[in-house]
């Protein structure tokens, strides 16, 4: 499923509206250090269903929502909004009656998180699932966060071992290997 928007609002440094579109291709985004480069990837992981505030950089989620700076007072909502093509209806069949996809989640301070796709509310489980079959997801190695390259290279053997399960696509066989050896 192609991405074609990403919108953030109060998100991070991100605190006006902001849209990023992204074309077919490769999407590129160049800027000094501290400008928001890392905040716009982990709004695309946060957008997915994220649930650990420390892939996020925060001790808890409500550490995404914009904090104030010198100009500017808190705010207490963050919402980002990311829109798909589902011309070719790749997602789950609770979703596959539009041509494109608009998943909203929207945090409160104090209050958590609530997701929406095409303006009806859903569960965080059904916004996981519909990036896992699309094989991106906040968890999968589609996402490579800065300083991740580098814990891959002095990983341990075994751990470097599962992250290459993971990209072959055989972690799933492995556990399921484990039950049948169990029965
Ligand atoms: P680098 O090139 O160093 O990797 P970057 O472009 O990836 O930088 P980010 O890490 O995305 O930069 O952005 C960091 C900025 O975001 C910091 O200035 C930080 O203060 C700001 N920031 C992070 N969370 C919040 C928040 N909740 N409210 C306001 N600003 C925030
Ligand atoms: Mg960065």
């Amino acid at each position: 499923m192609q991405f074609k928007k990403l919108h953030l609002s109060g998100f991070k440094s991100f605190v006006d509206p902001t849209d990023l579109l992204i074309e077919r291709g490769m999407t590129g985004v160049v800027g000094p250090n501290g400008c928001g480069k890392s905040n716009l990837v982990e709004a695309l992981r946060w957008v997915m269903g994220e649930t650990s505030a420390k892939k996020m950089r925060g001790s808890e989620m409500d550490d995404v929502i914009f904090a104030g700076s010198s100009t500017r007072p808190a705010r207490n909502v963050a919402e980002v909004s990311l829109h798909l093509d589902n011309r070719e209806r790749k997602a789950p069949a609770m979703f596959n009656d539009s041509d494109e996809l608009e998943v909203i989640r929207r945090i409160t301070r104090g209050g958590g998180s609530n997701y929406r796709v095409n303006g009806k509310d859903v569960r965080a489980r059904d916004v996981q699932l519909l990036f896992a079959d699309a094989s991106s997801g906040a968890h999968s190695t589609a996402l490579v966060s800065q300083g991740r390259i580098g814990e891959i290279i002095n990983a341990k053997p075994t751990n470097r071992r599962a992250i290459l399960e993971e990209a072959a696509g055989i972690t799933g066989l492995h556990s399921r290997r484990h039950e049948a050896e169990l029965r």
